[in-house]
């Protein structure tokens, strides 16, 4: 039996530590550019990885966030696609997984 408690709180945990991380993208990604032309170049290649990486995070945060809802609607650990059970191995390796593995693909 999954341990509902438990996964809220590690989704929680997930969710804080994301939000640190994006908050310190947004913050680096404001610090003004140098004028040279060669560094300024150079930091917006920067600029996108860190971009990409915010955009994972918010992505991320989106997820859990619908976990979390499920959790408390008690639609958690329930397929979207065929309703069944979502294994609770699948639901260890990815918390927020809304299918399971047959409907994933
Ligand atoms: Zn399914």
């Amino acid at each position: 039996m999954l341990n509902l408690k438990k996964v809220e709180a590690q989704l929680r945990t997930r969710m804080e530590d994301l939000g640190v991380r994006v908050d310190q993208i947004e913050h680096d990604l404001r610090e003004p550019h140098s004028q040279d032309w060669g560094e300024n170049a150079t930091e917006s290649e920067g600029d996108q990885v860190l971009e990409g990486l915010e955009e994972a995070g918010l992505g991320e945060i989106n997820q859990i966030r619908a976990a979390l809802t499920r959790i408390k609607k008690e639609t958690y650990g329930v397929c979207s696609g065929c309703g069944e059970d979502i294994p609770e191995g699948r639901l260890t390796a990815l918390p927020y997984a809304t299918t399971c593995v047959n409907c994933a693909e």
